[in-house]
Protein backbone atom coordinates (compact mmCIF):
# COMPACT_ATOMS: atom_id res chain seq x y z
CA UNK A 1 0.00 0.00 0.00
CA UNK A 2 1.20 3.53 -0.71
CA UNK A 3 0.29 6.21 1.41
CA UNK A 4 0.93 9.87 0.55
CA UNK A 5 -0.41 13.00 2.36
CA UNK A 6 -1.56 16.29 1.10
CA UNK A 7 -1.76 14.75 -2.62
CA UNK A 8 -2.88 16.78 -5.50
CA UNK A 9 -5.48 15.30 -7.45
CA UNK A 10 -5.19 17.26 -10.14
CA UNK A 11 -4.20 14.41 -12.68
CA UNK A 12 -7.58 12.28 -10.81
CA UNK A 13 -10.44 14.24 -12.17
CA UNK A 14 -11.55 15.17 -15.05
CA UNK A 15 -11.95 18.89 -14.60
CA UNK A 16 -8.98 19.28 -14.05
CA UNK A 17 -9.26 21.06 -10.51
CA UNK A 18 -6.31 21.56 -8.74
CA UNK A 19 -7.44 20.43 -5.58
CA UNK A 20 -5.54 18.12 -2.62
CA UNK A 21 -6.78 15.72 -0.67
CA UNK A 22 -5.38 15.36 3.16
CA UNK A 23 -4.64 11.58 2.62
CA UNK A 24 -4.32 9.28 -0.79
CA UNK A 25 -4.29 5.44 -0.20
CA UNK A 26 -2.52 3.53 -3.53
CA UNK A 27 -4.03 -0.22 -2.92
CA UNK A 28 -2.56 -2.90 -4.12
CA UNK A 29 -4.52 -6.20 -3.18
CA UNK A 30 -7.51 -7.28 -1.20
CA UNK A 31 -6.00 -8.05 1.85
CA UNK A 32 -4.63 -4.35 1.91
CA UNK A 33 -7.98 -3.13 1.20
CA UNK A 34 -9.66 -5.18 4.10
CA UNK A 35 -6.85 -3.31 6.08
CA UNK A 36 -7.61 0.28 4.87
CA UNK A 37 -11.62 -0.63 5.31
CA UNK A 38 -10.99 -0.94 9.24
CA UNK A 39 -9.53 2.97 8.98
CA UNK A 40 -12.48 4.08 7.51
CA UNK A 41 -15.01 2.57 9.66
CA UNK A 42 -17.14 4.72 10.92
CA UNK A 43 -14.96 7.62 9.23
CA UNK A 44 -17.43 9.79 6.93
CA UNK A 45 -14.74 11.56 5.29
CA UNK A 46 -13.54 8.89 2.65
CA UNK A 47 -13.58 8.68 -1.20
CA UNK A 48 -13.14 5.73 -3.66
CA UNK A 49 -11.88 7.04 -6.64
CA UNK A 50 -12.05 6.03 -10.31
CA UNK A 51 -10.82 8.00 -13.12
CA UNK A 52 -12.69 11.07 -11.52
CA UNK A 53 -14.69 11.68 -14.73
CA UNK A 54 -18.09 11.96 -12.86
CA UNK A 55 -17.42 14.04 -9.66
CA UNK A 56 -16.83 17.59 -9.32
CA UNK A 57 -14.43 18.67 -6.41
CA UNK A 58 -15.57 22.30 -4.99
CA UNK A 59 -12.65 21.87 -2.14
CA UNK A 60 -10.10 19.96 -0.72
CA UNK A 61 -10.97 16.99 0.24
CA UNK A 62 -10.53 16.71 4.17
CA UNK A 63 -9.94 13.13 4.14
CA UNK A 64 -9.17 9.53 2.65
CA UNK A 65 -9.14 8.86 -0.74
CA UNK A 66 -8.63 5.29 -2.13
CA UNK A 67 -7.57 4.25 -5.20
CA UNK A 68 -8.26 0.33 -5.37
CA UNK A 69 -5.40 -0.64 -8.04
CA UNK A 70 -6.29 -4.11 -9.19
CA UNK A 71 -6.48 -4.12 -13.29
CA UNK A 72 -7.33 -7.99 -14.80
CA UNK A 73 -9.34 -8.93 -16.99
CA UNK A 74 -10.83 -12.81 -17.13
CA UNK A 75 -13.05 -15.14 -18.77
CA UNK A 76 -15.00 -16.82 -16.17
CA UNK A 77 -17.37 -19.09 -17.83
CA UNK A 78 -17.63 -19.32 -21.87
CA UNK A 79 -20.77 -21.41 -23.32
CA UNK A 80 -22.21 -21.60 -27.03
CA UNK A 81 -23.91 -18.82 -26.89
CA UNK A 82 -22.28 -16.20 -24.32
CA UNK A 83 -19.38 -15.78 -21.85
CA UNK A 84 -19.07 -14.66 -18.21
CA UNK A 85 -15.99 -11.97 -18.25
CA UNK A 86 -14.92 -9.97 -14.81
CA UNK A 87 -12.88 -7.02 -14.79
CA UNK A 88 -11.35 -5.84 -11.76
CA UNK A 89 -12.07 -1.91 -10.74
CA UNK A 90 -9.59 -0.21 -12.15
CA UNK A 91 -10.12 -1.78 -15.35
CA UNK A 92 -10.46 1.54 -17.89
CA UNK A 93 -13.92 0.74 -19.17
CA UNK A 94 -13.07 1.59 -22.51
CA UNK A 95 -10.25 -1.03 -22.85
CA UNK A 96 -12.70 -3.91 -21.44
CA UNK A 97 -15.06 -2.58 -23.80
CA UNK A 98 -12.58 -2.73 -26.59
CA UNK A 99 -11.63 -6.22 -25.26
CA UNK A 100 -14.71 -7.60 -25.60
CA UNK A 101 -15.47 -6.25 -29.39
CA UNK A 102 -12.53 -7.68 -30.43
CA UNK A 103 -13.26 -11.23 -29.22
CA UNK A 104 -16.72 -10.61 -31.19
CA UNK A 105 -18.78 -10.87 -27.77
CA UNK A 106 -22.14 -8.68 -27.94
CA UNK A 107 -22.95 -5.80 -25.47
CA UNK A 108 -20.89 -3.62 -24.69
CA UNK A 109 -19.86 -1.94 -28.00
CA UNK A 110 -22.58 1.08 -27.40
CA UNK A 111 -20.91 2.09 -24.13
CA UNK A 112 -18.06 2.58 -26.12
CA UNK A 113 -15.31 5.32 -25.35
CA UNK A 114 -17.24 6.23 -21.91
CA UNK A 115 -14.45 7.92 -19.80
CA UNK A 116 -13.45 5.88 -16.21
CA UNK A 117 -13.50 2.56 -14.94
CA UNK A 118 -15.01 -0.63 -14.54
CA UNK A 119 -15.62 -0.50 -10.62
CA UNK A 120 -17.53 2.72 -10.92
CA UNK A 121 -19.91 1.74 -13.91
CA UNK A 122 -22.46 -0.03 -11.75
CA UNK A 123 -22.81 3.15 -9.42
CA UNK A 124 -24.25 5.42 -11.81
CA UNK A 125 -25.54 2.36 -14.24
CA UNK A 126 -23.46 4.23 -16.83
CA UNK A 127 -25.36 4.53 -20.32
CA UNK A 128 -25.53 5.45 -23.62
CA UNK A 129 -26.81 5.42 -27.43
CA UNK A 130 -30.14 2.92 -26.02
CA UNK A 131 -28.06 0.88 -23.59
CA UNK A 132 -27.59 0.80 -20.33
CA UNK A 133 -24.46 -1.12 -18.31
CA UNK A 134 -27.24 -2.98 -16.25
CA UNK A 135 -28.49 -4.99 -19.07
CA UNK A 136 -24.86 -7.29 -19.15
CA UNK A 137 -23.72 -7.20 -15.61
CA UNK A 138 -23.92 -10.60 -13.89
CA UNK A 139 -22.56 -9.54 -10.86
CA UNK A 140 -21.18 -7.14 -8.85
CA UNK A 141 -18.36 -8.27 -5.94
CA UNK A 142 -16.84 -5.90 -3.67
CA UNK A 143 -16.46 -5.16 0.59
CA UNK A 144 -19.30 -3.88 2.85
CA UNK A 145 -17.09 -1.07 4.58
CA UNK A 146 -19.20 -1.38 8.11
CA UNK A 147 -19.23 -4.81 8.80
CA UNK A 148 -15.59 -5.91 6.41
CA UNK A 149 -17.47 -8.56 5.09
CA UNK A 150 -16.92 -9.63 0.99
CA UNK A 151 -20.14 -9.45 -0.44
CA UNK A 152 -21.42 -10.49 -4.46
CA UNK A 153 -24.45 -8.35 -5.28
CA UNK A 154 -26.35 -9.66 -8.17
CA UNK A 155 -27.92 -7.92 -10.82
CA UNK A 156 -31.15 -7.79 -8.91
CA UNK A 157 -30.11 -6.90 -5.71
CA UNK A 158 -28.31 -3.69 -7.16
CA UNK A 159 -31.64 -1.21 -7.94
CA UNK A 160 -30.15 -0.66 -11.07
CA UNK A 161 -32.67 2.40 -12.64
CA UNK A 162 -31.23 5.57 -15.06
CA UNK A 163 -28.18 6.83 -13.72
CA UNK A 164 -28.60 5.40 -10.15
CA UNK A 165 -28.30 2.29 -8.11
CA UNK A 166 -28.03 0.86 -4.89
CA UNK A 167 -24.18 2.24 -4.53
CA UNK A 168 -25.93 5.44 -4.61
CA UNK A 169 -28.48 5.07 -2.17
CA UNK A 170 -28.82 1.90 0.56
CA UNK A 171 -24.91 1.30 0.20
CA UNK A 172 -23.31 5.10 -0.39
CA UNK A 173 -20.27 5.48 1.48
CA UNK A 174 -20.55 1.50 2.01
CA UNK A 175 -19.29 -0.61 -0.81
CA UNK A 176 -16.24 -0.99 -2.60
CA UNK A 177 -16.68 -2.41 -5.16
CA UNK A 178 -14.03 -4.80 -6.43
CA UNK A 179 -14.83 -7.00 -9.40
CA UNK A 180 -17.96 -6.73 -12.08
CA UNK A 181 -18.96 -9.77 -14.36
CA UNK A 182 -20.51 -9.49 -17.44
CA UNK A 183 -22.44 -11.82 -18.96
CA UNK A 184 -22.35 -11.19 -23.27
CA UNK A 185 -23.65 -12.95 -25.95
CA UNK A 186 -20.98 -14.75 -28.56
CA UNK A 187 -24.08 -14.65 -30.56
CA UNK A 188 -24.88 -11.67 -32.70
CA UNK A 189 -27.14 -8.82 -30.79
CA UNK A 190 -26.96 -5.63 -31.94
CA UNK A 191 -29.05 -2.18 -30.58
CA UNK A 192 -29.21 0.22 -33.40
CA UNK A 193 -32.40 2.03 -31.87
CA UNK A 194 -30.96 5.16 -30.69
CA UNK A 195 -31.65 7.93 -33.39
CA UNK A 196 -28.07 8.76 -34.06
CA UNK A 197 -26.96 5.07 -34.86
CA UNK A 198 -30.19 4.74 -37.18
CA UNK A 199 -29.02 7.30 -39.14
CA UNK A 200 -25.09 6.42 -39.08
CA UNK A 201 -26.71 2.87 -40.41
CA UNK A 202 -29.39 3.82 -42.67
CA UNK A 203 -27.78 2.35 -46.07
CA UNK A 204 -26.20 -0.46 -44.67
CA UNK A 205 -28.10 -3.72 -44.54
CA UNK A 206 -28.63 -4.77 -40.32
CA UNK A 207 -27.72 -8.56 -40.78
CA UNK A 208 -24.08 -6.62 -41.88
CA UNK A 209 -23.76 -4.83 -38.87
CA UNK A 210 -20.99 -6.02 -36.27
CA UNK A 211 -20.13 -4.64 -32.33
CA UNK A 212 -16.91 -3.49 -34.22
CA UNK A 213 -19.24 -1.50 -36.45
CA UNK A 214 -21.16 -0.05 -33.55
CA UNK A 215 -18.22 0.92 -31.39
CA UNK A 216 -15.98 2.54 -34.27
CA UNK A 217 -19.43 4.13 -35.03
CA UNK A 218 -20.25 5.78 -31.41
CA UNK A 219 -16.48 6.22 -31.47
CA UNK A 220 -17.24 8.78 -34.20
CA UNK A 221 -20.09 10.23 -33.21
CA UNK A 222 -19.42 11.07 -29.37
CA UNK A 223 -15.89 12.28 -31.00
CA UNK A 224 -18.02 14.81 -33.19
CA UNK A 225 -20.09 15.93 -30.38
CA UNK A 226 -18.48 15.96 -27.10
CA UNK A 227 -15.55 18.13 -26.10
CA UNK A 228 -11.90 16.06 -26.32
CA UNK A 229 -10.99 15.51 -22.35
CA UNK A 230 -7.45 16.71 -23.79
CA UNK A 231 -8.50 20.21 -24.79
CA UNK A 232 -11.65 20.72 -21.92
CA UNK A 233 -12.22 19.64 -18.79
CA UNK A 234 -15.36 18.39 -17.95
CA UNK A 235 -17.60 15.17 -16.45
CA UNK A 236 -19.76 14.76 -19.31
CA UNK A 237 -23.39 15.50 -19.13
CA UNK A 238 -23.59 17.50 -15.91
CA UNK A 239 -27.74 17.16 -15.11
CA UNK A 240 -29.41 14.11 -15.54
CA UNK A 241 -32.55 13.77 -18.06
CA UNK A 242 -35.37 15.00 -15.96
CA UNK A 243 -39.07 12.67 -15.94
CA UNK A 244 -41.84 14.37 -15.51
CA UNK A 245 -45.59 13.66 -15.38
CA UNK A 246 -47.89 14.50 -18.04
CA UNK A 247 -49.02 17.70 -16.55
CA UNK A 248 -46.00 19.19 -16.99
CA UNK A 249 -45.07 17.98 -20.33
CA UNK A 250 -48.00 19.30 -21.55
CA UNK A 251 -47.84 22.81 -19.82
CA UNK A 252 -44.75 22.68 -21.56
CA UNK A 253 -46.08 21.83 -24.77
CA UNK A 254 -48.28 24.36 -24.79
CA UNK A 255 -45.72 27.28 -25.06
CA UNK A 256 -42.99 25.01 -27.00
CA UNK A 257 -44.88 22.54 -29.66
CA UNK A 258 -40.98 21.46 -30.71
CA UNK A 259 -40.24 19.99 -26.99
CA UNK A 260 -38.81 16.60 -27.48
CA UNK A 261 -39.71 13.83 -24.75
CA UNK A 262 -39.45 9.64 -24.02
CA UNK A 263 -42.43 7.66 -22.41
CA UNK A 264 -40.86 6.23 -20.02
CA UNK A 265 -43.63 3.99 -17.91
CA UNK A 266 -46.26 6.69 -16.80
CA UNK A 267 -43.70 9.70 -16.65
CA UNK A 268 -41.79 11.29 -19.87
CA UNK A 269 -38.43 12.25 -20.32
CA UNK A 270 -37.32 15.03 -21.87
CA UNK A 271 -33.60 16.49 -22.69
CA UNK A 272 -32.35 18.24 -20.15
CA UNK A 273 -29.56 19.89 -22.91
CA UNK A 274 -33.05 21.30 -24.96
CA UNK A 275 -34.56 23.07 -21.77
CA UNK A 276 -30.80 24.80 -21.03
CA UNK A 277 -30.33 25.54 -24.52
CA UNK A 278 -34.15 27.32 -24.61
CA UNK A 279 -32.78 29.30 -21.15
CA UNK A 280 -30.18 30.74 -23.54
CA UNK A 281 -27.33 28.81 -21.99
CA UNK A 282 -26.10 26.48 -24.93
CA UNK A 283 -22.48 27.73 -25.27
CA UNK A 284 -22.79 30.78 -22.77
CA UNK A 285 -19.51 31.22 -20.72
CA UNK A 286 -19.05 33.38 -17.78
CA UNK A 287 -15.00 34.02 -17.14
CA UNK A 288 -13.98 30.19 -17.31
CA UNK A 289 -16.32 28.12 -17.00
CA UNK A 290 -19.43 27.59 -20.20
CA UNK A 291 -21.22 25.07 -21.25
CA UNK A 292 -20.09 23.24 -24.74
CA UNK A 293 -21.12 25.15 -28.25
CA UNK A 294 -22.04 21.98 -29.33
CA UNK A 295 -23.88 20.43 -26.26
CA UNK A 296 -25.68 22.48 -23.25
CA UNK A 297 -25.39 19.87 -20.68
CA UNK A 298 -21.47 19.68 -20.73
CA UNK A 299 -20.26 22.11 -18.69
CA UNK A 300 -16.66 22.80 -19.62
CA UNK A 301 -13.57 24.65 -17.32
CA UNK A 302 -12.06 26.55 -20.19
CA UNK A 303 -8.72 26.80 -17.93
CA UNK A 304 -8.59 28.04 -14.58
CA UNK A 305 -12.10 27.82 -12.65
CA UNK A 306 -12.03 26.35 -9.31
CA UNK A 307 -14.65 23.73 -8.42
CA UNK A 308 -16.71 26.78 -6.74
CA UNK A 309 -17.10 28.23 -9.94
CA UNK A 310 -18.74 25.62 -11.78
CA UNK A 311 -21.01 24.65 -9.18
CA UNK A 312 -22.34 28.24 -9.13
CA UNK A 313 -22.66 28.22 -12.62
CA UNK A 314 -24.23 25.16 -12.84
CA UNK A 315 -26.54 26.22 -10.12
CA UNK A 316 -27.33 29.21 -12.33
CA UNK A 317 -28.26 26.90 -15.44
CA UNK A 318 -30.54 25.31 -12.40
CA UNK A 319 -32.55 28.53 -11.60
CA UNK A 320 -32.71 29.40 -14.85
CA UNK A 321 -34.16 26.15 -16.02
CA UNK A 322 -36.50 26.20 -12.66
CA UNK A 323 -37.87 29.84 -13.38
CA UNK A 324 -38.34 29.13 -16.74
CA UNK A 325 -40.05 24.96 -16.54
CA UNK A 326 -40.55 24.26 -13.13
CA UNK A 327 -38.43 21.57 -13.25
CA UNK A 328 -35.87 20.73 -10.69
CA UNK A 329 -32.78 19.60 -12.68
CA UNK A 330 -30.60 17.21 -10.99
CA UNK A 331 -26.77 16.52 -11.09
CA UNK A 332 -25.40 13.28 -12.69
CA UNK A 333 -21.69 14.52 -11.77
CA UNK A 334 -21.18 14.17 -8.17
CA UNK A 335 -20.45 17.42 -6.07
CA UNK A 336 -17.75 16.80 -3.31
C1 LIG B 1 -16.44 13.34 -21.64
C2 LIG B 1 -17.30 12.48 -20.73
C3 LIG B 1 -18.33 11.75 -21.29
C4 LIG B 1 -19.14 10.94 -20.47
N1 LIG B 1 -20.14 10.20 -21.05
C5 LIG B 1 -20.93 9.42 -20.29
C6 LIG B 1 -21.96 8.64 -20.88
O1 LIG B 1 -22.14 8.63 -22.10
N2 LIG B 1 -22.74 7.89 -20.07
C7 LIG B 1 -22.54 7.85 -18.71
O2 LIG B 1 -23.29 7.13 -18.03
N3 LIG B 1 -21.56 8.57 -18.13
C8 LIG B 1 -20.76 9.35 -18.88
N4 LIG B 1 -19.76 10.09 -18.29
C9 LIG B 1 -19.60 10.06 -16.83
C10 LIG B 1 -18.49 9.08 -16.33
O3 LIG B 1 -17.66 8.71 -17.39
C11 LIG B 1 -19.10 7.83 -15.70
O4 LIG B 1 -19.92 8.17 -14.63
C12 LIG B 1 -18.00 6.88 -15.21
O5 LIG B 1 -18.56 5.64 -14.83
C13 LIG B 1 -17.21 7.43 -14.01
O6 LIG B 1 -16.10 6.59 -13.80
P1 LIG B 1 -14.88 7.02 -12.90
O7 LIG B 1 -13.99 5.85 -12.76
O8 LIG B 1 -14.27 8.25 -13.44
O9 LIG B 1 -15.62 7.32 -11.52
P2 LIG B 1 -15.34 8.50 -10.50
O10 LIG B 1 -15.74 9.80 -11.12
O11 LIG B 1 -13.97 8.39 -9.96
O12 LIG B 1 -16.39 8.12 -9.36
C14 LIG B 1 -17.78 8.23 -9.61
C15 LIG B 1 -18.53 7.65 -8.41
O13 LIG B 1 -18.29 6.25 -8.32
C16 LIG B 1 -17.72 5.91 -7.06
N5 LIG B 1 -16.76 4.83 -7.30
C17 LIG B 1 -15.76 4.79 -8.19
N6 LIG B 1 -15.11 3.62 -8.13
C18 LIG B 1 -15.71 2.89 -7.16
C19 LIG B 1 -15.49 1.60 -6.60
N7 LIG B 1 -14.50 0.79 -7.01
N8 LIG B 1 -16.31 1.18 -5.59
C20 LIG B 1 -17.31 1.97 -5.15
N9 LIG B 1 -17.57 3.20 -5.62
C21 LIG B 1 -16.77 3.66 -6.62
C22 LIG B 1 -17.06 7.19 -6.58
O14 LIG B 1 -16.90 7.18 -5.17
C23 LIG B 1 -18.05 8.22 -7.07
O15 LIG B 1 -19.16 8.27 -6.22
C24 LIG B 1 -18.92 10.89 -19.08
C25 LIG B 1 -17.86 11.64 -18.51
C26 LIG B 1 -17.06 12.41 -19.34
C27 LIG B 1 -15.91 13.17 -18.74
Amino acid sequence: MNVYKDYSLKHFNTFNLDVKTKYYYEVFDENELKDIIKVIQGANNFLILGSGSNILFTKDFDGIVIKYKRNDIEILHESENDVLISADANVIWDDLVNYAVNKNYYGLENLSLIPGTVGAAPVQNIGAYGVEVSNVIEFVEGYKISSGEKKILYKEDCAFAYRDSIFKNEFKNNFIITRVTFRLSKEKKINVSYRDLQNYFKDVSINLITASDIREAVIKIRKSKLPDLALFGNAGSFFKNPEVPITTLELIRKDYTDLPFHKINDKYKIPAAWLIEKCGFKGKRIGNVGTYEKQALVIINYGNATGEEIKNFADEIKKAVYNKFNINLEYEVMII
